[in-house]
């Protein structure tokens, strides 16, 4: 219902009910006057009736009181009228010989009695009558002395007379001033509401014009305007309520236009509303600003990797996915984040440029409409998974593996994929900038000859890794190797074959040694092999079998065929000692220990070994 009915509705129900109790009022009152005139009357006719039965007395003709009676009966407006005596008038004077002189109903006994007089009303939709019955008190004072000729006392009940009028007259022309007063009233109330109606359509009329277009507004519509109004007032209301309308969508629909490009808005815009729209974009403008602000300054990858594993989880609500980083040069994957109890759809670690159909292709690989778009996924746990490759730079690349275990989920990530890209993109060049210094490092920790760690990796790996891993629970087992005679080598068949021996222990090592295992050249022909978490058997077995391995390759140099052996010494860190270094020099100990006694063994440390070494070393 628009305003102007709804104020009308108020305004008609207002008048009608003041109609209403002005014509019950009215009614009322023309009821009451209506009686207090036929009282009158009655009064009138009593008193008549009265004096002229006492005229009657007087000149003696009583016998002839009925013919006067009578003809005032038949009076219009009188429908009847009777005297009655009261039994003091009959004991004096006799019984009366007229009919009607006797009382007809309880009415007259009452009167007679009290003395009151009685009102009774008879009304029905066709008739309405109205009866009198006034008592005559006998009085010394009335002209004449009521008391000369009857025998009563004063004020003693002489007698009553019962006058009964129809007032239905009375009540018709009531009615008509009735319904004269409700044609006047309603001809007013129909002119007063065209009259309302006229002047206040026009504000109701913007008024619901201006609500619709905020309404509208509201729910995002922002091409809509209000209708210009017909007066002054609204007319101003509704081009300023236009002109504001008007900068909010030119506003939006720029950030929309140029922001959204800037960051991938996502794919669908759920409300279709521009200002939450704006609102979005720029909140995600924000928070990009502040994660690229925040991973500028990390010094390692892993620190980025850990905020955009946070971005993702708690920003962007996506629950189950997996980080990979793949080395593009050596075509491997490495698992860089999972979240906890979730399995990848695929474990592709080799030939990732040819496996992994993301990386391959380069697009986002989506099981939405194809489950098996990708060969190589297994899904057991989840119904759905996105892929999102990443290029970093020639040599590295990243991918997003996302699961989704509901329909609900996979719309959530369709919807943000825009955004991961966004960040992704944002990490792209602090990423590839610390992966070069990665590199960089790497390089200077590492051996040109044997591609092992150098020296410098193994101070930086007790100075910053060891303590963290320490306070983890992790132990350590140092071994130290030497190969026996080599000096011979180099002496015999030149520098070259010696530098080939070399890289050949470095291969024997490396293929001998698990993920726990950390192989350093500590210098010249010595090595250094960190285990972490040993036992008594893994390191016994792990330096037999370098040792056997070894022993069992043959070179070829100036057509001469040899073998060489090499010997190795152990020590636990921190079961044989608390310090580091101390465990080193256990090691060299033992290796030392091992030359002696013929070379070509492994020996662990134990305490005896102190009696004859140097104690000050120690
Ligand atoms: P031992 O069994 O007692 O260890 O005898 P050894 O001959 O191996 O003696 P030592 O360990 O003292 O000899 C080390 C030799 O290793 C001396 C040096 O010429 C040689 N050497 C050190 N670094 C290199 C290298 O990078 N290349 C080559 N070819 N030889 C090296
Ligand atoms: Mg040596
Ligand atoms: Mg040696």
């Amino acid at each position: 219902m628009n305003t102007n009915k709804k104020i009308t509705l108020i305004i008609f129900s207002m008048v009608t009910l003041l109609t209403l109790i002005i014509v019950a009022l009215v009614a009322i009152g023309s009821r009451e006057s209506g009686y207090e005139s036929a009282k009158k009357r009655a009064y009138l006719t009593a008193d008549i009736v009265k004096n002229a039965l006492t005229s009657h007395m007087v000149n003696g003709n009583m016998d002839q009181r009925n013919v006067f009676l009578n003809s005032l009966e038949r009076m219009k407006e009188l429908d009847e009228l009777w005297v009655v005596r009261s039994s003091t008038v009959s004991k004096q004077f006799g019984v009366s010989s007229l009919a009607n002189e006797i009382p007809r109903d309880t009415t007259d006994e009452k009167v007679l009695k009290t003395g009151k007089e009685e009102i009774v009303i008879n009304e029905s939709l066709q008739r309405a009558t109205l009866r009198i019955t006034i008592p005559y008190i006998a009085s010394s004072l009335d002209k004449p002395n009521c008391l000369s000729c009857h025998d009563a006392k004063e004020g003693e009940v002489l007698g009553a007379i019962s006058v009964k009028f129809d007032i239905q007259e009375d009540r018709l022309s009531s009615i008509a001033i009735l319904l004269n007063i409700i044609v006047i009233v309603v001809l007013f109330l129909i002119f007063i509401l065209i009259f309302i109606s006229r002047k206040i359509k026009p504000y109701t009329s913007s008024f619901d014009s201006i609500t619709k277009t905020l309404k509208m507004v509201h729910e995002g519509n922002y091409s809509v305007r209000a209708k210009e109004g017909a007066l002054k007032e609204d007319k101003e209301a509704s081009m300023w309520l236009n002109e504001l309308i008007e900068k909010l969508e030119t506003v939006l629909t720029g950030i929309e236009k140029n922001l959204t490009a800037f960051v991938h808005n996502r794919s669908i815009n759920v409300n279709n509303d521009k200002l939450l729209t704006a609102k979005e974009i720029i909140e995600d403008i924000s928070e990009i600003y502040h994660f690229k602000k925040t991973i500028e300054t990390d010094i390692s990858r892993e620190d980025i990797y850990y905020r955009l594993v946070q971005v993702l989880k708690d920003k962007l609500l996506v629950n189950h996915f997996f980080i990979f980083e793949n080395d593009l040069t050596k075509d491997e994957r490495k698992l860089i984040y999972k979240t906890e109890g979730d399995t990848a759809c695929c474990n592709i670690t080799n030939d990732v440029k040819e496996l992994c159909r993301a990386e391959r292709t380069d697009i986002i690989v989506s099981s939405e409409n194809f489950p098996e778009v990708c060969r190589m996924a297994d899904c057991n746990s989840c119904k759905d998974y996105v892929c999102i490759p990443f290029s970093i730079n020639e040599q590295k690349s990243v991918t997003i593996h996302i699961l989704c275990k509901d329909n609900e989920c996979l719309k959530h990530v369709k919807y943000q994929i825009g955004i991961i890209k966004k960040y992704l993109e944002e990490t792209k060049p602090i990423l590839e900038s610390r992966m070069l210094m990665d590199v960089l490092r790497e390089r200077n920790l590492i051996d040109g000859l044997t591609g092992l760690y150098n020296r410098k990796y193994l101070d930086e790996f007790i100075d910053k890794k060891m303590p963290m891993e320490l306070e983890l629970g992790h132990t350590y087992a140092i071994m130290f190797l030497d190969i026996d005679y080599f000096k011979m080598v180099n002496d015999t068949y030149g520098h070259d074959a010696g530098d080939a021996i070399l890289q050949k222990l470095a291969k024997t090592m490396k293929e001998s040694i698990s993920e726990n295992e950390v192989i350093i050249r500590f210098g010249g022909e010595e090595f250094l092999i960190v285990m972490k978490n040993p036992t008594e058997e893994s390191a016994l077995e792990l330096a037999q079998t370098i040792n056997a391995e070894f022993a069992k390759l043959v070179f070829n140099f100036n057509n001469e065929s040899f073998s060489k052996t090499v010997s190795i010494g152990y020590s636990f860190f921190p079961k044989d000692t608390d310090q580091i270094w101390k465990c080193i020099k256990f090691a060299d100990l033992c290796l030392y220990e091992a030359k002696e006694t013929g070379r070509n063994k492994v020996i662990r440390f134990k305490p005896e070994l102190l009696k004859n070494a140097n104690k000050e070393e120690y």
